[in-house]
């Protein structure tokens, strides 16, 4: 078990999730891991929780999830992510919510730490600079470490792997992934690899995202998926939530 899908920051965008799900099923692999923000911004959090539950085999709860259980946690959320929470909290029932409350923040599987932002307990950052990974490399307990939250495919890479040892930002190397891009997971370093968004891409490529974590091969590869953008946008304009929500994902913005 040891080829894995992994996606991240779905919210609530269910053709992308079920274009990304389709892509996914031709890539044999063993199991599907999904870090997080399931829900947010999105106009299907019902469906897309549904999807996640019943295809993938670890599930972190990220802030977007957290912040539908528990409103105090979107306190810094900019105006539109809040009104999407606010919409979201009152457009799920109680099982969905339910099933939020039991996903854990981080998981740990042979060689894999999984989280949704960093793996810093605690933390809230966002992992964009090799400066921000070289501390974030303090809580990676494993020879990978994957990560969402940004919404940008890369990887980040450590000289050693060593948990004990520290790292400044000239030691990090960070690789900005496209589509069909591979990193090398050679033996001897740490990474911290993030497989973009399915829901909300932000690398100006409005394509769904996801990566193939292969342990045996050595190999975290990006895939990029389309989908079927304006069936989303007509449903979140119909479900009332703030248009520049729908039109960034014509951009991937
Ligand atoms: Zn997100």
């Amino acid at each position: 078990m040891s080829r894995y899908a992994v996606l991240s920051d779905i919210h609530g965008n269910l053709p992308a999730l079920e274009a990304t799900l389709r892509a996914i099923s031709r890539c044999g692999v063993d199991d599907l891991i999904c870090l997080g923000d399931i829900v947010g911004y999105g106009p299907h959090p019902d469906r897309c929780l549904d999807l996640v539950m019943r295809t993938c085999t670890w599930i972190v709860q990220g802030n977007h999830d957290e912040a539908v259980i528990d409103p105090s946690t979107a306190r810094g959320f900019n105006p539109n992510a809040k009104f999407a929470i606010e919409w979201t909290r009152r457009s799920i029932g109680p099982l969905h919510k339910a099933a939020i409350c039991q996903l854990k923040g981080r998981i740990e599987l042979p060689g894999v730490l999984c989280c949704h932002n960093t793996p810093l307990p605690g933390a809230t950052d966002y992992l964009h600079y090799p400066a921000q990974a070289a501390l974030a490399f303090r809580g990676v307990t494993q020879p990978v470490c994957l990560v969402g939250h940004t919404h940008i495919p890369g990887v980040f890479e450590a000289p050693t792997n060593d948990p004990a040892d520290e790292y400044t930002a000239a030691d990090i190397a960070r690789w900005d992934l496209t589509d069909g891009m591979c990193v090398t997971l050679t033996p001897g370093r740490r990474f911290i690899c993030n497989p973009g968004a399915v829901g909300q891409p932000r690398d100006a490529d409005p394509r769904a995202s996801f990566a193939v974590l292969d342990l045996d091969a050595r190999r975290f590869v990006i895939h990029r998926v389309e989908y079927d953008v304006q069936t989303t946008q007509l449903d979140a304009h119909e479900a009332g939530l703030p248009p520049v929500l729908a039109q960034r994902l014509a951009i991937g913005a």
